[in-house]
């Protein structure tokens, strides 16, 4: 059995028929066995429009979205020249869209199963498009596979855990010809289905991870993620000109830069292919023969600061009560609280009798974790705030390296700062609008 190669392609790359027939060439001419794709650009917003239009009971508002996607997709369809069949199935699922809006409109009420399901739709649409669009370049049977069949998960709605396991299995079983390289199969990212057969979505971004875990079950040797833009730069280049393409990147680092903010990436995308040593390839669809980031368990090169990214929105709680005060089980109680609300926390200290943890967004912060909190300890909460992180090899044995920081950062204030847990970061906080100029005088100081 010859390397299998997983490829997948984002919103943008999905466009239209052109930018689908692009993608095409770019799929057969890198080989790929399975071809992932994410909705249509755009398709995926205007789905979770509609769910929110129908549950206001907003009928007219949401027919007129409806039209939206439907031209959208048949323009797509015609471009093409897409066949009966397939013109069938786009007006099959275009229907079965309108009919669970209806339904939620009158409802006025949208479960986190009609939820999913609904934003299901965007790639089962654009999969169904793109498997004409490779016939269209190549002579190879091509074939459409409903990836439900071989993501299972759990029934988290919206956030689904996938089952590894039952996930290789699958592959090994319903993937034999794709397997074998005698056919080139086209699925959906960011869908799956739980045990008792209701769609489940993986989180938005989540395509990455869908061909991830793809990758991971077919024991793929590369997973090729195709975007808008070649490959991952050291700095995200509209905040810093003079940001630079890397090349290389180890697993670790291109981890923390996507968990911290470097947007190329979904941050579980490398959990299945760090599993599996499968190498990673990022590149752009437009511009294929640009060299792209390569991201690989080993790298020669291993640069103390290889990349800085931003995140912002940042919200810092912090916890103080003097029962703290030599007691044990405290953290226990506040963990336990954000794990009751699902609310997951970003990076921790801990002084005597205080404890600051971040949240990545607002809107994490709902009345009932704050009065739970507030049964425990005095809260206090900061929004507006920026993480800014430093990626690279060796950070936290490095002599100096904080002065350096620091000293680059000249008059910005730091308002919280983590360092010590991983060597291939070094984060902070500080103010929402000084968080560009941070990033900016780093890249200066460390590579520019
Ligand atoms: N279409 C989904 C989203 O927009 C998944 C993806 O594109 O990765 O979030
Ligand atoms: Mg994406």
């Amino acid at each position: 059995m010859s390397e299998i190669i997983v490829a997948k392609f984002g919103g943008s790359s999905m466009a239209d028929a052109n930018a689908m027939l692009r993608s095409a060439k770019v799929g057969l001419d890198n080989k790929a066995n399975l071809i992932v794709v994410s909705a249509t650009y755009g398709t995926t917003n205007q789905l979770i429009e509609l769910s929110e239009l129908a549950q206001k009971g907003n009928w007219t508002k949401c027919e007129s979205l409806l039209d939206q996607i439907n031209e959208k997709h048949y323009k797509i369809a015609k471009d093409l020249g897409a066949c009966e069949e397939i013109n069938s199935s786009i007006n099959n699922l275009l229907n079965e869209v309108k009919t669970i809006s209806k339904g939620i409109s009158l409802l006025k009420e949208c479960s986190p199963k009609a939820f999913d399901r609904l934003q299901s739709f965007g790639e089962r649409l654009s999969s169904t498009l793109f498997v004409k669009a490779v016939q269209n370049c190549t002579k190879q049977t091509v074939k459409f596979l409903d990836a439900r069949e071989i993501i299972s998960t759990d029934d988290n709605f919206s956030k689904a855990t996938p089952i590894v396991s039952n996930i290789e299995s699958n592959c090994k079983l319903k993937l034999k010809d794709c397997l074998e390289g005698k056919a080139l199969y086209v699925t959906q990212g960011f869908i799956g289905q739980s045990p008792d057969g209701s769609t489940t979505t993986l989180g938005r971004g989540g395509s990455d991870y869908s061909a991830a875990l793809f990758a991971e079950g077919m024991s793929a040797s590369t997973l090729q993620i195709w975007t808008d833009v070649a490959g991952i730069a050291t700095t995200d280049p509209r905040i810093v000109k003079e940001a630079k393409p890397i090349d290389v990147i180890t697993f670790q680092e291109a981890a923390e830069l996507a968990t911290f903010g470097a947007k190329i990436l979904h941050p579980t995308t490398l959990t299945p292919a760090l599993r599996k040593n499968i190498k990673v390839f990022v590149g752009s669809s437009y511009e294929a023969q640009a060299k792209g980031t390569w991201i690989k368990k080993e790298c020669e090169d291993r640069p103390l600061i290889r990349a800085m990214a931003l995140r912002n929105k940042q919200c810092l709680l912090t916890l103080s009560t003097p029962k703290m005060l030599h007691a044990h089980g405290f953290l226990l109680e506040i963990f336990k609280v954000f794990n009751d609300h699902k609310v997951s926390i970003d990076s921790i200290t801990t002084s005597e009798i205080s404890v600051a943890v971040t949240l990545d967004d607002a809107t994490l912060l709902n009345k009932s974790l704050i009065s739970d909190l507030e049964e425990l300890a005095n809260v206090k909460i900061e929004q507006d705030l920026s993480m800014v992180s430093l990626i690279g090899n060796n950070i936290n044995h490095t002599p100096n390296l904080a002065a350096k920081i620091f000293k680059a950062l000249g008059n910005i204030n730091v308002r919280m700062i983590c360092l010590g847990a991983s060597k291939h970061n070094f984060c902070f906080l500080v103010d929402e609008n000084e968080g560009k100029n941070a990033i900016s005088y780093l890249h200066k100081e460390f590579i520019s």
